[in-house]
């Protein structure tokens, strides 16, 4: 495998944590194989985590009414972001595969690291209003979600209490990965580590290392293709409607077409 260079966005106050242990896992496997490998430690960079104007150097465009999504799209543009956020744009920008490392927060992703997707992803660097889904920017990137949950895997299964966890996981995977046009790599989920026995804690870690070996070449989930939808009204095109209407499953966890959703589509690659 040609070298490559990852990005870890990772999210824990703890270096004891179970989180502190996957992601020496991923530095250690991948920097092993040869990649360069950065951590983006949020905590301890006491990362920003609100949108707000002091993210913008200089005058605005209208103080007085002041919109995030333009503001932020014009300084990006004049080179006027704030100099965390230039830091981490131009990491990701070198960046084959970006890992976030994270414990389950209220069905999502920590408060800080949410701040890092509204601040670092901004309008224009990484997703185009004019064409949804379809800025091409990361189009070789991968990205993919690693993360620690309290609740038992039982529980986010379709008839637990949580909920199927693939429909939890399409606000980020679809709304954030997709919408900014990563290929989105199958999530890795280490179902309540602080419940499991000493030894499957061991178990996780170590078949976690066996993925990180073959990460790299892994293919990603499938999303539907953009030229599925009108350009207009960013409805299903009808043929391709009707081309799904004897299928037994919808498109998509999102797209589903009223239909039972496709088993494993936001946690398996082929799904
Ligand atoms: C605000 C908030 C919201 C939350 N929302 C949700 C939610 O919506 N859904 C949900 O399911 N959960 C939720 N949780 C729970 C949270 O997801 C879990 O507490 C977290 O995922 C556990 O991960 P950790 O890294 O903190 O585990 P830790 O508690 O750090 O670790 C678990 C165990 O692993 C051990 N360990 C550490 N390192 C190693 C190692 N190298 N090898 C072996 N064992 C090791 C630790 O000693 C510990 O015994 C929430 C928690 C908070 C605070």
């Amino acid at each position: 495998m040609a070298a490559k260079k990852v990005l870890i966005v990772y999210a824990h106050q703890s270096s004891s944590s179970f989180n502190a242990a996957a992601k020496n896992a991923a530095v250690e496997v991948l920097s092993a194989q040869g990649c360069t490998v950065e951590v983006s430690d949020l905590y301890a960079m006491s990362f920003k985590a609100t949108a707000t104007a002091e993210d913008i150097k200089g005058d605005l465009k209208d103080a007085e009414n002041f919109c995030y999504l333009d503001e932020s799209k014009l300084a990006w543009e004049q080179g006027k972001l704030s100099e965390d956020i230039r830091k981490e744009q131009s990491k990701l920008t070198e960046a084959d595969l970006v890992i976030f490392q994270f414990p389950m927060y209220w069905f999502s992703v920590p408060g800080i690291m949410k701040g890092w997707l509204d601040r670092v992803l901004t309008n224009g660097f990484a997703f185009s209003q004019e064409k949804p889904y379809g800025l091409e920017t990361f189009k070789d990137k991968k990205a993919m979600l690693s993360f620690t949950t309290g609740s038992l895997e039982s529980m986010f299964s379709p008839t637990g209490i949580n909920g199927d966890m693939n429909v939890t996981l399409w606000p980020l995977q679809n709304g954030i990965l997709h919408y900014c046009g990563f290929q989105v790599l199958a999530p890795q989920i280490f179902w309540a580590p602080a419940l499991a026995a000493a030894e499957d804690r061991q178990n996780m870690l170590e078949s976690w290392r066996t993925r990180l070996q073959g990460l790299l070449e892994e293919k990603p989930l499938s999303f539907t293709p953009l030229d599925c939808f009108d350009e207009n009204t960013f409805q299903l095109k009808p043929d391709v409607h009707e081309k799904h209407a004897s299928e037994e499953f919808g498109l998509t966890v999102g797209i589903h077409l009223n239909k039972p959703l496709p088993p494993h589509n936001q946690m398996k690659a082929g799904c």
